[in-house]
C-alpha cells in the first residue's frame, strides 16, 4: 500500500496517509483542511554500491556424503 506525505496547505502539517485511489478525500488531522499537497516521497538512494555480499562466493561444494563422494550406500 502506498503511504503518501502531505502537507496542509492551511496549517503546514505534515501527516502520512495510506492512499488506496488517488480520488480519495485528504483532510488534514489538525484542521480537518482538505486543501493538502501531497509530497513526492523522496527515497535517496545515496551511498549505492560498495560492498556487495555476491562477491566471490563459490563455495567448493565438498562434506555432503551420499552425494557420490564417500560411498556410503
Ligand atoms: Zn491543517
Amino acid at each position: 500500500m502506498p503511504i503518501y506525505e502531505y502537507v496542509c496547505d492551511d496549517c503546514q502539517a505534515q501527516f502520512e496517509k495510506i492512499v488506496v485511489n488517488k480520488q480519495q478525500e485528504i483532510s488534514c488531522p489538525k484542521c480537518a483542511s482538505k486543501k493538502a499537497t501531497i509530497q513526492l516521497s523522496v527515497f535517496a538512494t545515496a551511498g549505492n554500491g560498495g560492498s556487495s555480499p555476491s562477491s566471490g562466493g563459490s563455495s567448493s561444494g565438498g562434506g555432503s556424503c551420499c552425494g557420490g563422494g564417500c560411498g556410503c550406500h
